[in-house]
């Protein structure tokens, strides 16, 4: 794998440090500049390759699985996830632990499928016990959707403990992967799922227009006529795929010449583990910056993922996150707001085409930043740090 020869954005544009859309290659914006039509063969061959390398991603029990890329945001891809492949009589434990977990919740309840749900509030990590607990005392529940990486707070949930207890509890597991697959390893032979779901702007460093689920093939065989929507049913979109090679509707034709293009880079950079060392050491790097300047992280180290990272605002009352924003943005760096109901929060991303050597000057435009404001301390409340303090070991 080696050293990933990265493609930084054309002077003036700023560095997205936020979990997509995000900063891709000048190769990869480049390869939109060609028009395809969607019935052609150059482009069925471009889905066909493109469903077969996001298969190899899951490793050697990817035989058992397809690739059903669906149009729109992420959100689309998960929505066709639940809507098709979760049967109208089924009860689903929906694993709660932030704003994505939340938004699962509140599809499930529009496509009017039963569901409980565990809710951690914003941080805490769902674990398996707690659902062993669940799924005995409920044995009408048949299957669980869990959140790899919980977007809004950053914390990294523990997938391979979770998708243990669902199985051994003979429950059937989907997983929202959407901002960890490609760079965080879900193998199918070591993790037992039935589906997952991720799309064309996160960890694999494509432009916005598609998500995808990867699914076992057994479970989209049975999934003819759960769909209450057309335009979202996976089992639609996949059976006309097979036979056709084409997208049922217009497809994002120039989204996806662009994806392949950042495949291609991603096999480059020696694939997912290439990809999740260098975005764990962009968040080892920007961590440690961030915290010789006094800034404190929501999570211990134990949770924090490799994809975004929550710090706390300072208590200093000269710091404003508007102005901090601005300051940033000033010096070439679009940061996150954060997602917290309790206290102050602001989010970086690691993810994108960004190394080290970027991750440092971040940490210097946040030193700046703080002296144009004024702040003296970049210490959160002491509130802050309590809350930290409940976080499970
Ligand atoms: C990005 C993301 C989604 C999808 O969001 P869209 O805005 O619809 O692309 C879903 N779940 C998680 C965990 C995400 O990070």
């Amino acid at each position: 794998m080696g050293q990933a020869k990265l493609d930084p954005p054309k002077l003036g544009e700023p560095y997205l440090l936020t979990p997509g859309p995000l900063t891709t290659s000048y190769a990869t914006k480049q390869a939109m500049l060609r028009d395809w039509g969607s019935w052609d063969s150059d482009f069925r061959a471009m889905t066909a390759a493109m469903r077969a390398q996001l298969l190899e991603m899951i490793g050697p029990g990817a035989d058992d699985f397809d690739c059903v890329p669906m149009q729109g945001s992420g959100t689309f891809a998960v929505e066709a996830m639940l809507g098709s492949l979760l049967p109208r009589d089924s009860k689903t434990l929906v694993l709660v632990n932030g704003a994505y977990g939340q938004r699962i919740a509140k599809t499930m309840a529009y496509l009017n499928r039963d569901h409980v749900v565990i809710d951690k509030g914003d941080y805490m990590p769902p674990r398996g016990d707690e659902v062993a607990v669940a799924l005995a005392a409920d044995t009408s529940i048949s299957h669980v959707v869990l959140v790899h990486c919980e977007t809004s707070s950053g914390i990294l949930n523990p997938v391979e403990e979770i998708a243990e207890v669902v199985h051994a509890a003979g429950r059937s597991l989907l997983i929202d992967s959407m901002s960890a697959f490609g760079a965080l390893e879900l193998q199918a032979d070591k993790v037992p799922y039935d589906a997952i779901v991720s799309s064309a702007n996160k960890c694999i460093e494509g432009v916005p227009g598609f998500g995808f689920v990867i699914a076992r093939k057994a479970m989209l065989e049975a999934s003819n006529g759960n769909a209450q929507s057309l335009s979202l049913d996976l089992f639609d979109q996949w059976a006309a795929m097979e036979k056709t090679g084409q997208w049922r509707f217009t497809p994002p034709t120039h989204v996806v010449a662009a994806f392949m293009e950042a495949l291609a880079q991603h096999r480059a950079e020696g694939g997912v583990a290439g990809r999740g060392v260098r975005y764990a050491n962009n968040r080892d790097v920007m961590v440690a910056g961030m915290r010789d300047l006094g800034f404190e992280t929501l999570l211990k180290d134990r949770w924090l993922s490799p994809i975004i990272v929550t710090f706390f605002c300072p208590t200093d009352p000269a710091f404003d996150f508007t102005r901090f924003y601005d300051a940033m943005k000033s010096r070439g760096f679009i940061i996150y707001p954060g997602k917290l109901t309790v206290v102050d929060s602001f989010r970086i991303g690691c993810i994108g085409q960004m190394d080290e050597a970027v991750m440092r000057d971040v940490v210097a435009a946040a030193r700046e930043s703080l002296t144009e404001m004024g702040v003296a301390s970049a210490a959160p409340p002491a509130a802050a740090l309590e809350e930290r303090a409940r976080l499970a070991a």
